[in-house]
């Protein structure tokens, strides 16, 4: 049966069987150029281990991304390209407009003007009632076994 990883296109790139234009890598993460930058400079960072969703990681690994992220668009500020601010985005599952099953973080440099948005439904902006909001909270407490 063919592993997972083997059709995953980033984990192509992890083990330099597909080309890709990296700028940073560790032990445990990779960052590499968009393919299909939103704006010049669109970064990815992976976890080079092979997982879909953020929920696919073992604990103690996700962190290891986001602090490459960090690095990445503390380099992007500092290389010149046009960056006015800085969008992180994670697309987990297929609804939240996820294309490659496995975990990346968009680094995304942003000015005035860059066309980029999130749509919202049309019941954003309403103010929760404070029981609605502590009944989801203690729905998703009981969700989360280590606490
Ligand atoms: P997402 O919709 O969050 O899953 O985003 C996947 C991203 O991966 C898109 O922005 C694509 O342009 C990018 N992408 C897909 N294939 C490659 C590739 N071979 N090298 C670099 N970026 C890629
Ligand atoms: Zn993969």
């Amino acid at each position: 049966m063919p592993s997972p990883t083997s059709g995953c296109i980033f984990c192509q790139i992890v083990r330099g069987e597909a080309p890709a234009s990296r700028l940073y890598e560790d032990d445990a993460t990779l960052a590499f150029m968009d393919i299909r930058p939103m704006t010049p400079g669109h970064a990815l960072v992976i976890p080079k281990r092979h997982g879909a969703f953020i929920e696919d990681l073992p604990e103690g690994t996700v962190g290891p991304i986001l602090e490459t992220a960090r690095k990445v668009a503390a380099a992007i500020r500092r290389s010149g390209l046009r960056c006015e601010a800085v969008s992180l985005y994670l697309a987990n599952g297929k609804e939240a407009g996820q294309e490659v099953f496995h975990v990346h973080i968009h680094v995304i440099p942003r000015f005035r003007g860059d066309g980029f948005g999130l749509r919202v439904g049309p019941d954003y902006g309403r103010i929760a009632a404070r029981e609605e909001l502590d009944a989801i909270a203690a729905k998703l407490r009981t969700a989360i076994p280590d606490q």
